[in-house]
């Protein structure tokens, strides 16, 4: 069976997603696999064959292109090639990678993701994972979408559908919450007191007063139901990219090991966050750590091997990273956090 036009046009989307093309880029193969979908396949080989497929809104030459491979033959060559193209590089976390039981921090169409949350987590058990931690965005960043208190709720009744759908691979729930200026987080008690995993992480004022950032970060740190703090200077690498926030990393990582929350070790291309001697100095305080892509979409979930890399280089070992457990061990240590 040849492959359809539109899966054709979602693997062209996974594979450039991995390679962090730029989104407006793979938003042009998002948009015209919504439209063959929309329009069906045999309307689409019609126009192909009229030459008419560059008048339909939104279809280029590199869209058009894919669809014509696809209906034509050679898109396996095609494919396949850009596979060759984006593939990542396994180096020495590679033993490492395989001790990786889930992945921690992932995001859905329900706030800023690109996939809905049934296809994160195809996507996961397909990379051999046994759970993925859907960690959509909290209200106050409402640039990403973020979930007030009834969408986090109906997003819970998604998760429980989707569950049965990828059984027995495991959907556990969280919430990437924003640690707020004075330390609080965005989002109810009760509902972080209920989600499985529970990521802090700081998106805002990343620039203020290093005392007043050390005070934020350990009150979020505290907090019994902070399990993870994710990408903790908010650095970005990559392009004109970002400066690290400024606190005091010692008091900081000593909060995470005194309320045994994990450092994230933050795989993202652009972030790869903390940089090495902070991870260095987590390590000196004992600190547990979670290796997570920060999945936006698909194709980003293989990001992980990039922090593997980096703890492997570190001699980290697997059994101080929290994703290295099993789904109920990691939800049975997310729930014994002291409180004082
Ligand atoms: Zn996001
Ligand atoms: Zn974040």
């Amino acid at each position: 069976m040849p492959m359809s036009v539109a899966d054709a046009l979602d693997r062209v989307v996974y594979l450039r997603d991995r390679a962090l093309a730029e989104s407006r880029r793979i938003q042009a193969y998002v948009k015209a696999r919504e439209l063959v979908l929309e329009l069906g396949e045999e309307e689409i080989a019609r126009r192909h064959e009229e030459g008419t497929l560059q008048d339909l809104p939104g279809i280029g030459p590199s869209t058009a292109k894919v669809i014509a491979l696809a209906l034509d033959g050679g898109i396996d060559e095609f494919l396949a090639d850009l596979d060759a193209e984006t593939a990542i590089p396994v180096g020495e976390g590679a033993a490492l990678r395989a001790a990786l039981k889930g992945d921690c921090h992932s995001h859905t169409t329900w706030s800023d993701g690109g996939a809905p949350v049934e296809v994160m987590a195809r996507t996961a058990m397909a990379l051999g994972h046994e759970y993925l931690v859907v960690t959509d965005h909290s209200p106050r960043l409402t640039i990403a979408h973020g979930l007030n208190r009834a969408r986090l709720l109906a997003q819970l009744e998604e998760i429980e559908r989707v569950r049965e759908l990828v059984a027995p691979f495991r959907i556990l729930t969280g919430i990437e919450v924003d640690i707020l200026e004075d330390g609080a987080l965005d989002q109810d008690d009760d509902l972080l007191e209920q989600l499985d995993i529970v990521v802090a992480s700081v998106h805002s004022k990343l620039s203020m007063p290093a005392p007043e950032m050390t005070r934020r970060m350990v009150m979020a740190v505290a907090s019994p139901h902070v399990d993870i703090l994710g990408h903790c200077t908010g650095r970005k690498v990559v392009g004109s990219g970002r400066a690290q926030s400024k606190f005091d990393p010692d008091i900081v990582f000593a909060a995470c090991a005194r309320f045994d929350t994990a450092v994230e070790i933050n795989c993202r291309p652009e972030r790869q966050d903390p940089p090495e001697e902070l991870l260095a100095l987590a390590l000196d305080w004992d600190c547990r750590l979670s290796i997570d892509t920060d999945a936006h979409a698909p194709g980003q979930l293989e990001w992980q091997v990039y922090g593997c890399d980096k703890a492997a280089k570190m001699d980290i070992e697997p059994e101080r990273i929290v994703n290295t457990m099993a789904a109920d061990d990691l939800i049975a240590w997310a729930g014994s956090h002291p409180t004082e």
